[in-house]
């Protein structure tokens, strides 16, 4: 009998999780395992802010795929998936395409832009190592610039973020910081350089702890940051951001982000999804398709609690797939498939240098204690993928 063809998409936080366990779980003569993805490194989305604003070297942020997966038990392919076939059990690829018995999809997130015009033109939106070298080159370009112009463009030492979530928040708690080294680098006073970040909700991290947020926010306004609350950005510009009834804010500079919806392979696919997220079955199936794990991202489960979807996250991506890993196995090898439940452990996030907030169980955590336990978290990631060397390889240092 012919080995049953196991195919992961992606290459992230829940595919590489899933790659490295079925890797240890399965033998060669039980399942043939495939794991396909646009390159042939893996990167930690969740660092992606630091390489952004340029405090951390985007090679920190990647590692080559065949540094923690066994290319001997798992065929790699580097390719960018076009779409699923789901009647067929064919993923087509820009260069080809696979055959599967069991599909894994992890293809992560795309920006949200809720349709507000210009953001794919104008703005900065892509959270991958390319798009943070692209932030962080344009942003030194602007400073270059400034001196060696005439007649000074308007704007082109103002830097907007759109949407004051998480990501916005770290990202603006890196550029903060890095802000006085450009200036001193480029010769330039810091009282020309504007950071804004525009939120349409009436608060920053809409949903965290208050507290928490009111501490981030007098930090960060401390390094010049000026929050925009309550005005949603209508229009992004070759100029800048249109807010309110048509009011612009001049940057030279928009980082989006607003949030995130599922890979748009979901959609082109013919899933049933709310904004590319697929409402998964307790196992992490996708409804109506038995062979097909939906994980990361691309997945959509329910908090019973508040009957609101969970936020998407790598700590939830990694849950799904041990839990995914787990059910391939199962349904190969025989077993009971387990149900996924996520064990939200709390929420930490940097705001650049030393300075961090979190709140995990019923404990607040600010500055220096929730920043030591922010890298613990981006160790702990590694840890679990690659073991004790390569948190040493590639890891953070605690203080
Ligand atoms: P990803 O990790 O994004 O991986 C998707 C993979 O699929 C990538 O390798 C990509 O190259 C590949 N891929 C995509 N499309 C294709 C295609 N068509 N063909 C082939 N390959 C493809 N979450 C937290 O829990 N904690 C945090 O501190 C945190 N910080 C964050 C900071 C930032 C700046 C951002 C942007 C997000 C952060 N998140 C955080 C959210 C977290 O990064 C995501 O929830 C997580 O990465 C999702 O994992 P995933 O496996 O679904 O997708
Ligand atoms: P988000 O959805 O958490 O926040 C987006 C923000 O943009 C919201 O506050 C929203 O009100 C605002 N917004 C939406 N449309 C707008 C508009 N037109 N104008 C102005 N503001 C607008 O998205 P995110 O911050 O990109 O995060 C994505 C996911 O990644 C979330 O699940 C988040 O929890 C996770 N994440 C976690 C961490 C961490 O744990 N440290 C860090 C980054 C991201």
């Amino acid at each position: 009998m012919n080995k049953p063809h196991i195919v992961i998409l992606g290459a992230g936080y829940g595919g590489m999780i899933t790659a490295t366990r079925l890797q240890k779980k399965m033998g060669d003569n039980e399942a043939k395992i495939t794991l396909v993805n646009k390159h042939d490194y893996h990167y930690q989305t969740t660092w992606l802010h630091e390489p952004a604003a340029g405090t951390m070297l985007p090679e920190k942020t990647r590692m080559p795929i065949k540094s923690v997966v066994d290319f001997r038990k798992i065929n790699f392919v580097q390719d960018e998936v076009v779409e699923i076939k789901t009647e067929e059990k064919k993923v087509l690829l820009k260069d080809g395409e696979l055959d599967y018995d069991y599909l894994v999809v992890g293809l992560g997130a795309e920006a949200e832009t809720f349709g507000v015009p210009g953001v794919k033109e104008h703005a900065y939106s892509k959270w991958t190592v390319n798009g943070a070298r692209q932030i962080k080159d344009h942003i030194e370009n602007c400073f270059a610039k400034y001196n060696n112009q005439v007649e000074k463009e308007e704007g082109l030492l103002t830097f907007a973020v759109a949407g004051a979530g998480f990501t916005g928040i770290e990202f603006i708690g890196e550029l903060s910081e890095r802000v006085p080294q450009l200036c001193k680098q480029y010769d330039i006073a810091r009282e020309k350089v504007k950071l804004y970040v525009v939120e349409a909700a009436p608060t920053a991290l809409p949903g965290f702890d208050p507290e928490l947020v009111e501490y981030a926010m007098n930090l960060l306004e401390s390094r010049g940051v000026e929050f925009k609350i309550n005005t949603p950005i209508k229009e992004v510009t070759d100029s800048g951001v249109v807010v309110g009834e048509g009011e612009e804010i001049k940057a030279s500079t928009v980082v989006w982000a607003t949030g995130v919806r599922g890979s748009s392979i979901i959609e082109r696919s013919g899933f049933d999804n709310m904004r590319g997220r697929i409402k998964v079955e307790p196992e992490l199936r996708a409804p109506g398709h038995d062979n097909i794990f939906i994980i990361g991202d691309c997945a959509l489960i329910i908090n019973e609690e508040i009957n609101r979807p969970y936020p998407p996250t790598a700590q939830i991506a990694m849950q799904m797939a041990e839990i995914c890993a787990s059910n391939l196995n199962a349904l190969i090898n025989g077993g009971e498939l387990k149900t996924f439940k996520p064990d939200i452990k709390g929420t930490v996030a940097s705001l650049g240098g030393k300075e961090a907030i979190g709140a995990v169980g019923s404990r607040k955590l600010y500055g220096g204690t929730a920043n030591f336990m922010k890298k613990m978290i981006d160790n702990r990631y590694l840890l679990l993928l690659g073991g004790v060397g390569l948190v040493l390889k590639k890891g953070k240092k605690p203080f």
